[in-house]
């Protein structure tokens, strides 16, 4: 078999973004032997391109922010199938993570009087999202980096070697788990996370990590999409990995479309344009000039939010004698008014709407808060900010769905495997608010460290890696160089299939008929299309050699993509409700028997390139009552059946 690198650690962090520096954080402070693997450049994540900012109920612009208010936040944001006790953990803990970033020295902006300052987003009650202007998860992550560096400072000073406890091994993709042994191992020989096998980018050599312990944190999926703000690393990974480990996936339908994306020109349709601009007082217009967002509160949002203009722009000087603007409901609400707003005819001529700073507040002002969305408009649209609007459109930007975890842990249904961050599921519910990314993978990122940390200093022996899985892993690995054989004479090459073009094929299918709108023909004919890809993948051919070949990676990633595009299918096929990321035309309103049940995709079988799944409904674990407490049971009316409510305390006699 071909040759292959090795390396030995406790715990292995796949991902470098915020969750998974956290995650290798934590570890390496307890002082277990941990290996970050990223397959780009390190400092190039996701997180990076973070901008608004971390949302975390600090109370520094407005005191009466609290965690209860941040959980109820976030559990309307999610429209209530939020998991819970994830919500939980993150509304209380994410004002520490905000304060230990600033101790391993992170400079956020700050108010008047000296504290970290805290911007306004959409679903938020009150201020709540620390920034660094409109580049927070690049200061976020640089501060990471910081504090790992740091570590390997202290490791060199007590050992002589930086990366005697913890090493990161950048532009190396894994491309399977590795199981063994599990804990009882009575249960069966395939019970617990051994490791996992990747190849190094650039040289294509492959390499094998033994480690008792995997922390995935590989972010999204969004590359599935043909509009999206995601950048090419997102093409789940981590999700799929997961699944063909024997891990669950939960809430796939729940993809969320950022309402404000780039529309024009052409080359960099989908790029983000922060909800900062309209929490920093942009406004929405369609082509007639109208403020169209008045017109489409919700009725579970009625009363919240501001009836008029005048109520709406004097929200932004005083929160407590005004209602928030609806330019700043819940993600969800905003992409889907404005896809009603172009598909009625009152779009702007590159298929978007119109978002407006330029007229309310000077130039400076507006390059002072907003300097990325300065040069972005000005370099790739020719358009300035501070004296024209803005053409924006909806773009796929974040899954909801991801790795069932435990909350408290991070541990997966696979002992030793465990995720964090946007690759784990449940924290959202059905739609995510701005701001709680970056505090989600703060707060868990630390928890699946220590989770991993903890089980590794319990386990009595570790699970051995097999030789035999390790070949198998690198058969597959290596599969696109073998040319498909000629069914006619045995040869090889003929009916080769090219991955950029199933990749292309698969972005526009799952646009048009698995995206912002859904119906159940649609989303049948999806499945459909996705069977012929699952067929066509096998004859996926690449030329040339590993070193450095971009076809080769696109053909590996295409196979999570795949795998991951027949969950969210699946999953979107089932749900005959709308709520959150999931809109079904064909079921428009919500549906209270919809919001007890998860729906849980698992990995049917594991032989084919790309293995099937299966997706089953199971339920929700019922709310713990102290928190239900904290809802008015006239809003909890809204969501929940009559049956669940019977022994709520606030039921009228
Ligand atoms: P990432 O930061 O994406 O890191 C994933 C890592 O996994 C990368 O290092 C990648 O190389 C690695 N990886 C993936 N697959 C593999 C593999 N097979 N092998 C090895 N490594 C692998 N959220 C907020 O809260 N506030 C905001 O203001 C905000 N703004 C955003 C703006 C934009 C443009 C975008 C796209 C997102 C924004 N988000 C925001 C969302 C947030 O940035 C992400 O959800 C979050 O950063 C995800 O972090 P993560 O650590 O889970 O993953």
């Amino acid at each position: 078999m071909t040759e292959i690198e090795r390396h030995e650690y406790d715990v292995l962090v796949i991902g470098a973004g915020g969750a998974g520096l956290r995650a290798a954080i934590e570890a390496a402070e307890r002082g277990l032997r941990t290996a970050i693997v990223c397959k780009s450049l390190f400092g190039k994540a996701h997180t990076v391109m973070a901008e608004g900012g971390c949302a975390a109920a600090m109370g520094n612009v407005n005191e009466n922010d609290s965690w209860q208010v941040h959980f109820r936040d976030t559990m309307r944001g999610g429209k209530f199938l939020n998991n819970w006790r994830m919500a939980e953990l993150h509304a209380k803990e994410a004002p520490d993570r905000v304060w230990e970033l600033e101790s391993y020295g992170a400079l956020f902006d700050r108010t008047e009087d000296g504290r970290i300052s805290q911007r306004h987003f959409g679903g938020h009650t009150y201020p709540r999202l620390a920034h660094v202007g409109d580049r927070t998860g690049l200061e976020l992550l640089r501060t990471m980096q910081q504090r790992i560096v740091a570590l390997q400072q202290d490791d060199f000073a007590e050992t002589g070697d930086y990366e005697a406890r913890l090493r990161v091994f950048a532009e190396c993709t894994v491309t399977e788990l590795l199981k063994g042994p599990g804990p009882d191992p009575s249960a069966g020989p395939d019970g617990a996370i051994a490791g996992a096998l990747g190849y190094w980018r650039e040289s294509g050599r492959l390499v094998v990590f033994s480690a008792p312990a995997v922390v995935l944190a590989t972010g999204g999926i969004g590359k599935s999409f043909q509009v999206t703000s995601n950048s090419w690393e997102y093409t789940g990974d981590g999700h799929a990995l997961a699944l063909r480990a024997g891990a669950d996936l939960i809430d796939m339908e729940f993809v969320q479309f950022h309402p404000t994306g780039m529309v024009w020109p052409p080359s960099v349709k989908g790029i983000l344009v922060t909800e900062g601009v309209r929490g920093d007082g942009g406004v929405l217009k369609n082509s007639e000039g109208k403020r169209f967002m008045f017109e489409y509160v919700p009725d579970v949002f009625k009363g919240q939010y501001a009836d008029t203009e005048d109520e709406a722009d004097r929200w932004y000087d005083d929160q407590e004698k005004n209602r928030r603007t609806p330019d700043l409901l819940p993600r969800d609400e905003v992409a889907r008014a404005i896809n009603t707003e172009v598909k009625e005819g009152r779009g702007s001529p590159h298929g978007g709407v119109y978002l407006d700073i330029a007229s309310r507040m000077p130039a400076e002002e507006i390059k002072r808060r907003l300097p990325s969305m300065y040069h972005q408009f000005k370099e790739l649209a020719d358009v300035d900010i501070t004296a024209e609007p803005m053409e924006v459109g909806p773009t796929c930007h974040y899954v909801m769905g991801g790795i069932q975890v435990d909350p408290d842990t991070g541990q997966s249904r696979v002992p030793g495997l465990f995720a964090a961050g946007e690759c784990a599921g449940g924290m959202h519910g059905s739609n995510r608010l701005g701001g709680n990314s970056l505090s989600d993978l703060l707060v868990f990122g630390r928890r699946a460290g220590l989770g991993a940390a903890d089980y590794v200093v319990g386990l009595e022996s570790r699970p051995t890696v097999r030789a035999a899985d390790v070949d198998a892993a690198a058969e597959m690995t290596l599969a696109p160089f073998d040319p498909p054989s000629d069914p006619q004479d045995g040869t090889g090459g003929a009916g080769a299939e090219n991955p950029y073009t199933l990749h292309a094929e698969l972005q526009r299918m799952m646009n048009d008929l698995v995206g912002i709108i859904r119906t159940e023909s649609e989303v049948a004919e999806a499945q459909r299309r996705l069977g012929e890809l699952r067929a066509r993948i096998r004859q996926v051919f690449v030329e040339g050699y590993r070193q450095y070949n971009p076809g080769w990676h696109l053909a590996l990633d295409l196979r999570n993509m795949l795998m991951v595009s027949e969950a969210v299918a699946a999953s979107a096929l089932l749900r005959t409700e709308s709520r959150g990321g999931h809109t079904r035309e064909d079921h428009p309103g919500l549906d209270a028997e919809w919001r007890h049940r998860v729906l849980v995709t698992r990995c049917a079988d594991s032989n084919e390139v790309v293995p099937r799944v299966v997706v089953e409904p199971a339920e929700r674990v019922p709310m713990r009552e102290d928190l239900l407490a904290l809802f008015e049971f006239s809003e909890l009316q809204k969501y929940y059946t009559p049956a669940e409510l019977a022994a709520h305390p606030g039921q009228p006699a």
